[in-house]
């Protein structure tokens, strides 16, 4: 099965995608996670990513474009995948449904993760990241050692630069601008959009987000 997964920066697409990814037994693709190590390599794709990445605005079309169609046609992908803010514009709504078509796929669901804008900003201002495996934390401090990472050697824990307060008004800025239109398009595509209350315990939200695929 396909699904999307939207929802604006903090909603917790990231943490649940994995659970999804899990429950489905297929992998997750987060362009996100994809650029940032692009970005810490720094490859040619890093160092076009990273201005937009830091000021918070979405990388050119194009690039995802060419990320998206990569993916897709990767063998590990066959069964599946959960796309972690893959699609952010309507041109990549339009992208993707045309490398579906091609490889006579069909898209499972579109999952949007609903949350108020005053619980994202202290949600995304006091988050850490392991600068290794991109987990997430809130009330762990930039600097720790992040001992449980899988990863050798272990990563640290960094607050992102696009999780400082100008970048993250400019986030929920642009997802207003660019993205929420992506919702309106998928239901005008007849897509199965199920939309998830993102509000409570990560437990919580897992089994409303399982359940609306069908799973416990
Ligand atoms: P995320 O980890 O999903 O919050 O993404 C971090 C940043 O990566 C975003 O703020 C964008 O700059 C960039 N990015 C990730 N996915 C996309 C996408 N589908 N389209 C454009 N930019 C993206």
């Amino acid at each position: 099965m396909i699904v999307v997964l939207l929802g604006p920066p903090g909603a917790g697409k990231g943490t649940q995608g994995e659970r999804i990814a899990a429950s489905l037994g297929v992998p997750k693709i987060a362009t996100g996670d994809v650029l940032r190590a692009a970005v810490k390599a720094g490859t040619p794709l890093g160092l076009e990513a990273k201005g937009f990445m830091d000021r918070g605005d979405l990388v050119p079309d194009a690039v995802i474009l060419g990320m998206m169609k990569e993916a897709l046609k990767a063998p590990e992908q066959a069964k599946g995948v959960v796309l972690d803010g893959v699609v952010r514009t309507v041109p990549q709504a339009e992208g993707l449904a045309a490398v579906l078509s091609e490889l006579g796929r069909p898209l499972g669901a579109v999952m949007l993760f609903e949350i108020a804008d005053d619980l994202l900003v202290s949600r995304l201002s006091g988050r850490t990241v392991c600068d290794c495996c991109q987990t997430p934390f809130t009330g762990r401090s930039p600097g720790d050692l992040h001992a449980e990472c899988a990863k050798d050697p272990k990563g640290t824990l960094v607050r992102r630069k696009d999780d400082e307060p100008d970048a993250i008004r400019n986030r929920l800025h642009v997802y207003q601008r660019q993205t929420a239109p992506v919702v309106a398009w998928y239901r005008d595509h007849q897509a199965n959009v199920v939309a998830i209350d993102a509000v409570g315990s990560l437990a919580d939200v897992q089994a409303r987000a399982l359940g609306a695929l069908g799973r416990s």
